[in-house]
Order: C-alpha cells, then sequence, then structure tokens
C-alpha cells in the first residue's frame, strides 16, 4: 500500500504571515487535501534572536481565519533540541562532523566554498561552529514538483556545511531534515527561495538513514524591486478580517481556476472548490513572479 500523504507548512516566527507566506501555506494545504493527505504545521522557532513575541500565536490564528485547518498538533522547533544535540553529538563521534573555528571571513577569502581545513584540526567545541563532512562526489539529484529535475554537487558547489552555528544554536538545514523525518513527511511545497537548501537536507536525511521526500517549490513573490516579499522588504501583514479575498487573490496568483461563483463565498468553500481544481501544473513554471499590486 503507498504510504499515506503526510505535508506541512514551516513558518519561521519572525513576523506575521505576508502574502508570500500565505501562497506557502495555500499551495501546501492544498497539494495535501486534494491527494487526502494530512496537513502539518511546524513552528520553526530556532533562532531566538530573529523572532518577533506573539509571532507564532498570530500566524496560527491567520492560518485559522483562512480556513487553513492543520492536522495533528504544531511542533515546535525549540522544543525538538535535545533531539538535535542527538544527531550532532553521534555525527560528532563517528567523524561524520567535526568543530570548525573559521569565521565567515575565512571562508570568503577561500571563494565562499569551505575547503574542509578544520576537519583534523581537533577544534574544541566551546564557542565553536559543527560542520557536517560532505565526501567527495555526493551529486544529488530530485525531480521537483514545479521546477524539474534539480542536480546539485554538494562537495563542490557547497562543501562541509554548518549544522550547529558557533553561538550554539541548531541550523535551519538541520532542524528542517530531522524534523521532516521525524514527523514522516512525504510532500514538502515551499518557496522556490528554499530550492537551493534541498540538497543539502536530502544529503543529512540520507546520513539519517532516511528516503527524501517529493519536493515542490513554488514560485516566490516579488515586489516592484524584484526582491522576495519579507520582513525585511517590509511586506504587509496578511489581513485576517478579508480572508475570502486574500485566499481569492492567492489562488489567482498560483494559476488555481476558481470559479467567478466562488467570488462571495467563505474560506472553507473557496478552499473545498480549490482543492477539487488542484494541480501542481496549474502553477506557472518560473522561480519568482511579482506579488499582486497592494501586496508588495
Ligand atoms: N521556516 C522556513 C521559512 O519560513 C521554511 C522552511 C521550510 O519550508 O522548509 O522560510
Amino acid at each position: 500500500m503507498p504510504e499515506r500523504y503526510i505535508g506541512r507548512f514551516a513558518p519561521s516566527p519572525t513576523g506575521p504571515l505576508h502574502f508570500g507566506s500565505l501562497l506557502a501555506a495555500v499551495a501546501s494545504y492544498l497539494d495535501a487535501r486534494a491527494s487526502g493527505g494530512l496537513w502539518l504545521v511546524r513552528m520553526e522557532d530556532i533562532d531566538p534572536p530573529r523572532e518577533v513575541a506573539g509571532a507564532a500565536d498570530t500566524i496560527l490564528r491567520q492560518l485559522e481565519a483562512h480556513g487553513l485547518q492543520w492536522d495533528r498538533q504544531v511542533l515546535f522547533q525549540s522544543e525538538r533540541q535535545p533531539a538535535y544535540a542527538a544527531i550532532v553529538d553521534d555525527w560528532l563521534s563517528r567523524d561524520m562532523a567535526y568543530c570548525c573555528a573559521c569565521s565567515r571571513k575565512d571562508v570568503r577569502a577561500m571563494g565562499g566554498i569551505y575547503d574542509g581545513r578544520c576537519r583534523h584540526r581537533h577544534i574544541a567545541r566551546e564557542g565553536n561552529a559543527v560542520r557536517v563532512w560532505v565526501p567527495p562526489n555526493t551529486s544529488i539529484r530530485f525531480d521537483d514538483l514545479f521546477q524539474g529535475r534539480q542536480w546539485q554537487v554538494l562537495d563542490s558547489e557547497v562543501g562541509d556545511f554548518i549544522i550547529r552555528r558557533r553561538d550554539g544554536l541548531f541550523a535551519y538545514q538541520l532542524a528542517a531534515a530531522a524534523d521532516d523525518l521525524h514527523q514522516g513527511i512525504t510532500h514538502v511545497i515551499r518557496g522556490s527561495d528554499l530550492l537551493d537548501s534541498t540538497p543539502r537536507q536530502i544529503f543529512l536525511l540520507r546520513l539519517l538513514g532516511a528516503n527524501a521526500p517529493v519536493y515542490g517549490h513554488i514560485p516566490v513573490a516579488v515586489n516592484p524591486g524584484g526582491q522576495k516579499l519579507s520582513k525585511q522588504t517590509l511586506a504587509l501583514s496578511i489581513d485576517h478580517r478579508d480572508p475570502a479575498r486574500n485566499l481569492l487573490q492567492a489562488l489567482a496568483w498560483l494559476g488555481v481556476p476558481v470559479e467567478p461563483a466562488l467570488a462571495g463565498a467563505g474560506p472553507g468553500d473557496i478552499l473545498e472548490g480549490a482543492r477539487q481544481l488542484w494541480s501542481p501544473r496549474c502553477v506557472p513554471v518560473s522561480l519568482s513572479r511579482p506579488a499582486p499590486s497592494g501586496w508588495a
């Protein structure tokens, strides 16, 4: 029997949802529901300096207001620290990872790709980063649902990469891979800004003895200057007083041919109509597209 589809939406609580993050939520939700699957929400609260008090709660209220009801309990990555620590300890003890004292400036001087110089230096743990060792000829290939075939030679294009930062915080790549495995995620639908993280996550999943999920990277919404909508570009928060309007705009942007008849409907009916029409083929093949006016 094929395994059951389990999808997820994994926001970072660095601010409320904006149009760009609503697109990732809607696309991952529809792809899961159209396959009769589960849709989980994971709060990626692993970087306290970047987080905004109350943002996690705001995001959950915004999802609810848009009818984006998740399954199971929300997983908070801040509660998963012992699991990430156990992985890092295990890999250090098996020489699959090592401590590294090099600064960003050092890495820039190497041409941006870490050359492995701390591999055999027996650097102290305290105050230093931990890198995972990427063996030669680590070539990662995957077929993206929206962007087609992707291929990266991880050792020469990325190099050994950080899994725990020098300040002791765990890297996004490690936490995401560990939790996609922990939650049994079969499909990862998210923005194309994360496309180049995917080979690293597939590699980490392999080290954890797991198969990679299916990945699909939708285009990201950009402002007139071509920048991805984000807190840094002052993207507007989604106004949850008019969720139906927001959903219809998100669906139109994603290329889902929702009927004009749904124009006066509530979020639940709009999502159900969209679920029936959803196919990854609706979404224009592109890495980015302009956000509708008023959102950027
Ligand atoms: N937390 C990440 C973000 O908000 C997304 C992670 C993911 O979907 O893998 O950009």
